[in-house]
């Protein structure tokens, strides 16, 4: 048994078999195809190796004459290999007789090659397993060529190993079978780490080059409350583990008993809880958590993992569907929040900086195409029900006034057509950069309302990559200079008699729920499941107590003995679960 330690960035503990995602090639998982697919996947195969024939002979022809002919020669070998009779047996037997998909099958016979090249004592002979290594990566190529947008599936339930799992392989994760991620990169703000809460779903990023060790279908635990990875447990810990789990459940279900009630503290303030969703189809988890509305839909997940740029039937289609759902509460569309590590492969040139590079609405407003498709199905879904606008990271008034502008002439545009809207629409900025903060009074006067992200102002704030797991102990929500900000931001935002709520994962975190109420917050918009559990601390404190603990805290200067506090004050509210 071997425990590895990340930092841990959605909860819950699963107990399944790793399934090894290799990140430096396509990604190759165990799995079948039917009986009745095995003459078609045999023909897929025999086109995919013709393909590379095909490549390498152009390779061999373009070195010849860019070298001189001994050079080209090195591809004779290859093209060799690829005719290798024994190699193709192997593929075809693994096909017709094992049902295992092309891919599969490649990397599985190649395998096989490569390990005992690797062996052999001869250095000239070593080599080969270099070649192999090349073929196989072509034909890999060539076979997810024809499907890139493979799902990341399992045939058993499994716990995702990976070095690094972007946000449209998470978009796409088969929800069937995948039980927990773990990831050897990632810090705790990462994207991926927010789609593994949207999915309920345990995560551990930021593991480090251990996960090499761990081979397909290990059995592990991975414990997102803990960030720990426990490979090959043994009959104790398991045991531990699946009594966890049923504690798990039974929480579950005893919160669930909240949902029809208000979040009202004992004082009688009422907290508005609403949710943050990626996917349309979280609609239901919303409701079944009791959420008042949806606070902040992040969009961008309709465009990535996609093949074709939506178009804005397909916007208008996927608002119309969450706006339904949500049986007429509050829905805060935020427009695109692409660029930075949400990257459409399609959308941008590699940026050097891409953190404080052309993202979110500085995105949009250069591609006003693609914003005004957006924007007109927001305004068309604005008459089914209560649907708001929010602009990502604005950092200046005049990006609010072009995207404003913009708007209107939309408008416009749609009263001549006779297209239905409201023309009322509710306007608002998330607060994420420093500067937003900063000038909010202004702001304030253009805008009808504020959605404070922490979990960008938090690294625009402390200047610490929310992705990287080297600085993951410097990003820190309770760092006393975030929570100035933020205070600064719910005084600005109520003094101008504006609606202002949080929605970054800070406000999912029950250790924070006490002091954000004390600041003066009102409104949290958090991860569906954190809802009931958030719901109950609400129901627990008095505004006044939480108020006392936000004065003392602005006394501190240190982000560990705040925690320290907190956490304290979170154990004194319910002693019998710590
Ligand atoms: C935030 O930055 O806090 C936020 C809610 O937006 P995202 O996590 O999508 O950047
Ligand atoms: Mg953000």
């Amino acid at each position: 048994m071997r425990v590895l330690q990340g930092i841990a960035v959605s909860p819950g503990v699963a107990i399944a078999k790793a399934m090894v995602v290799d990140d430096q090639q396509p990604r190759v998982t165990r799995r079948f195809i039917s009986r009745a697919n095995v003459e078609s996947e045999l023909q897929r195969l025999s086109k995919a190796m013709e393909l590379v024939a095909e490549q390498i002979q152009d390779s061999q022809d373009e070195v010849a004459t860019e070298l001189g002919e001994e050079y080209g020669a090195i591809f004779s070998a290859h093209l060799q290999m690829v005719r290798d009779e024994k190699l193709n047996e192997s593929l075809v037997d693994s096909i017709r007789y094992r049902h295992y998909t092309a891919e599969y099958a490649v990397s599985q016979s190649f395998a096989r090659y490569i390990q005992f090249f690797e062996r052999v004592p001869n250095p000239f002979l070593r080599e080969r397993a270099g070649d192999f290594r090349d073929i196989e990566q072509r034909l890999l190529n060539v076979l997810f060529g024809a499907d890139s947008k493979r799902k990341l599936a399992a045939n058993q339930p499994s716990i995702v190993i990976a070095h690094d799992l972007t946000p449209s392989e998470m978009a796409n994760l088969d929800r069937g079978n995948i039980r927990g991620i773990v990831t050897e990169v990632g810090g705790p703000g990462s994207h991926s780490a927010i789609v593994a809460e949207a999915l309920e779903l345990p995560a551990v990023v930021g593991v480090g080059p251990h996960l090499r060790e761990i081979q397909t279908d290990t059995v592990l635990i991975i414990d997102g409350h803990q960030g720990r990875i426990i490979v090959q447990p043994d009959e104790e810990t398991i045991a531990r583990y699946e009594q966890e789990v049923e504690q798990q459940k039974q929480t579950a279900i005893r919160l669930s008993g909240l949902r029809d009630l208000p979040a009202v503290t004992i004082d009688g303030e009422t907290i508005t809880l609403m949710a943050n969703i990626e996917f349309p189809h979280e609609a239901d988890a919303c409701l079944e958590r009791g959420a008042s509305g949806v606070g902040l839909y992040r969009t961008e997940f309709l465009y990535l993992g996609q093949d074709h740029e939506p178009t804005e039937e397909d916007h208008y289609q996927v608002y119309a569907k969450v706006v339904h759902d949500m049986q007429g509460s509050p829905i805060v569309i935020r427009t695109l929040d692409l660029g930075a590590d949400k990257i459409n492969g399609d959308v941008q040139t590699p940026e050097s900086n891409p953190f404080l590079g052309l993202r979110s609405i500085r995105l949009s407003l250069r591609n006003t195409d693609q914003f005004r498709r957006q924007l007109r199905a927001i305004l068309r879904a604005s008459v089914l029900g209560d649907v708001r606008v929010m602009f990502p990271l604005v950092s200046t008034l005049h990006e609010l006034r072009q995207a404003k502008m913009l708007l209107s002439d939309l408008m416009e545009d749609l009263e001549e057509e006779g297209i239905a809207f409201d023309r009322n629409l509710k306007v608002g900025i998330m607060v994420e950069v420093p500067a937003s903060v900063v000038m909010l009074d202004r702001f304030a006067r253009e805008i009808d309302f504020i959605s404070i992200g922490t979990n960008d102002l938090v690294q625009y704030t402390l200047a610490v990559d929310r992705n990287n797991p080297d600085v993951a102990a410097l990003y820190n929500s309770c760092d006393p200079a975030v929570l100035r900000l933020i205070q600064m931001a719910v005084d600005s935002a109520t003094k101008a008699g504006i609606e202002v709520t949080l929605c970054g994962q800070m406000g999912g975190n029950p250790v924070y729920t006490m002091l954000l109420i004390g600041m003066g917050l009102r409104s949290l918009s958090v991860t569906p499941s954190a809802i009931p559990e958030i719901k109950q601390i609400c129901r627990t404190v008095s505004a006044e107590k939480c108020r006392e603990l936000a004065v003392r805290v602005r006394d501190m200067d240190n982000a560990w003995e705040i925690k320290r506090l907190l956490r304290e004050h979170l154990r004194q509210l319910f002693p019998d679960e710590s």
